[in-house]
């Protein structure tokens, strides 16, 4: 899908007044404010539990949410999974988030012991931590695969472990924190233009790369290709919130526990 028309990209904020854990509804405010930067316009369309999808988009997030909220989406966002893995191949840019990760795998075993149905968007398989383990919370820093993105700061709070099958290719490798499971050294997965990852914060204010990567990756589905360097007032703002980030970095190394190397 593209559209010559203007600097448009569609932006679709899935299940978000139920994915909301640890506001990462501020994703898509950084996502608008990020895309204005760039001289884009983000037209974003919200849809939630008994909605329909859009024809056509650009940009797909979807934040975090405890078990019982996930199970409130599971059934309805695997209904949609047909779409979302056709989205996923033709490049549209996603983030999805710890629950929302999740649920962008093939299923998430809650801790109840269901297994909610997954959008099938990432090779991955998640299983609610058991008796002993304790949940995954903490600040996380970690080291993108992605070219350009660099170091990525947040705050994780699963207590679900996430495994990434055979065609499925970590976001990053973590530097401090748990990660998809604490055991792998592996965080998120990213699939063509889709990401996943545990990071809320929310994370793309704190992460200027990985904002700027997402609404390249959006452009370009769009059929826009150049995006221009932020300048002026919003070369100021770029450089603010790389100033924020690199101090979020030093907090998550004085805090974060180390990854054993
Ligand atoms: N309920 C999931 C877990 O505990 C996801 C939590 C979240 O989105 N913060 O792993």
């Amino acid at each position: 899908m593209t559209d010559g028309a203007g600097r448009v990209i569609r932006v679709l904020s899935l299940y978000d007044d139920v994915m909301n854990v640890y506001a990462d509804r501020g994703n898509t405010l950084a996502v608008q404010r990020g895309a204005a930067a760039l001289g884009l316009e983000a037209d974003v369309l919200r849809v939630s539990l008994g909605e329909a999808l859009p024809e056509a988009v650009n940009l797909v997030l979807i934040g975090g949410g405890q078990d019982r909220e996930q199970r409130r989406i599971a059934d309805e966002l695997a209904a949609h999974g047909p779409r979302l893995r056709e989205w996923a191949a033709e490049g549209v840019a996603m983030l999805a988030v710890c629950g929302g990760f999740q649920l962008f795998g093939r299923w998430y075993r809650d801790t109840a012991g269901r297994t909610l149905p997954g959008a099938g968007v990432f090779d991955v398989t998640s299983v609610a931590g058991g008796a002993g383990q304790p949940r995954c919370i903490g600040d996380v820093l970690v080291d993108s695969t992605l070219e350009g993105v660099g170091e990525v700061v947040g705050f994780e709070n699963h207590g679900g472990r996430t495994y990434l099958g055979p065609a499925a290719q970590p976001f990053a490798r973590v530097l401090y924190g748990s990660g998809n499971n604490g055991a792998d050294g592996t965080e998120g997965a990213v699939h063509r233009e889709a990401i996943g990852t545990y990071l809320h914060g929310s994370v793309l204010p704190k992460n200027p790369r990985l904002l700027r990567h997402l609404l390249a990756a959006a452009a370009r589905h769009a059929g826009i290709e150049a995006l221009p360097s932020v300048e002026g007032a919003d070369g100021l703002m770029a450089r603010a919130a790389e100033r924020a980030h690199r101090a979020a970095v030093l907090v998550a190394r004085r805090r974060g526990r180390p990854v054993a190397r």
